[in-house]
């Protein structure tokens, strides 16, 4: 579904990408763990362009991605983003922030998109909050209506940086239940994560990004087996588990 062909990216003279060579096919769940500053987010913003790379290729769903290209708003609807901050207009209700997205870049009917709207308000357990402003909603419920207003725009792989990192540790569950019931339902997810047990039990590969380049990627079974005698990851696991 999404490939990379030696991704590079460089800030001045210092390299932040190093030659990233990655595929996604349809319905898999990839978790990308690593150090700080290794550059796991600067890959995900290559992934959609919103960072352009160095060089090297982005190909998704046939399609070879350009900067240039005129539709970039509708192939980043069709690649759906969820943030550390979760990035709800806040001068909106949580109902209004999953459908008017969906009118302005889908051309969806009012009607068609608070149907849609409220399904997934429901489906991500927050119904009962459809009518209030981001200011009055904890972060967890904020992160719910982010994912819900990714999805309503019926993507075909959603991506997520740090989903869970800028929550209190009590809501953090919620928002993984989330997004294990996307996988569960075929999403295709690229899934920056510091939650080891997310990556252990959801998702299909784990990604290890290191100093720009992909130093391992493995089904999470080897990557977190005791066997796995690769340096960088033993220390970089004692620090996070
Ligand atoms: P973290 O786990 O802390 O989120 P990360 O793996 O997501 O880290 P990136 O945010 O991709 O890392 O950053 C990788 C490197 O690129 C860092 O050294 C960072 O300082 C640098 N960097 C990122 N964005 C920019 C930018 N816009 N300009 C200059 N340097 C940048
Ligand atoms: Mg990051």
């Amino acid at each position: 579904l999404l490939e990379t062909h030696g991704i590079t990216k460089a800030y001045g003279d210092h390299e932040v990408l190093r030659g990233i060579d990655f595929t996604v096919e349809p319905g898999q769940v990839v978790a990308v763990i690593g150090p700080s500053g290794g550059g796991k987010s600067t890959f995900l913003r290559c992934l959609n362009l919103l960072e352009t790379p160095t060089t090297g290729r982005v190909v998704f769903a046939g399609d070879e991605l350009s900067a240039t290209q005129s539709n970039l708003n509708q192939l980043r609807a069709r690649m759906g983003m969820v943030f550390q901050q979760f990035n709800l207009f806040p001068h909106m209700t949580a109902l209004r922030n999953v459908v008017l997205p969906q009118m302005n870049v889908l051309g969806r009917s009012r009607e068609e998109a608070e149907k849609r709207g409220r399904a997934l308000l429901g489906r991500v357990g927050m119904s009962h909050r459809a009518d209030v402003f981001p200011n009055r909603l904890s972060g967890g419920q904020k992160q719910r209506v982010a994912i819900a207003r990714a999805v309503a725009m019926d993507p075909q792989l959603m991506l997520f940086d740090e989903p869970t990192s800028a929550l209190d540790p009590e809501v953090v569950h919620d928002v993984l239940e989330v997004m294990s019931g996307l996988a569960k339902d075929g999403m295709t997810m690229v899934v920056v994560t510091h939650e080891m047990g997310f990556a252990r039990k959801v998702a299909d590969r784990v990604v290890f990004i290191d100093g720009g380049r992909i130093a391992a990627d493995l089904p999470p079974e080897e990557f977190f087996s005791p066997a796995n005698d690769n340096d960088r990851i033993k220390a970089f696991l004692a620090k996070v588990l």
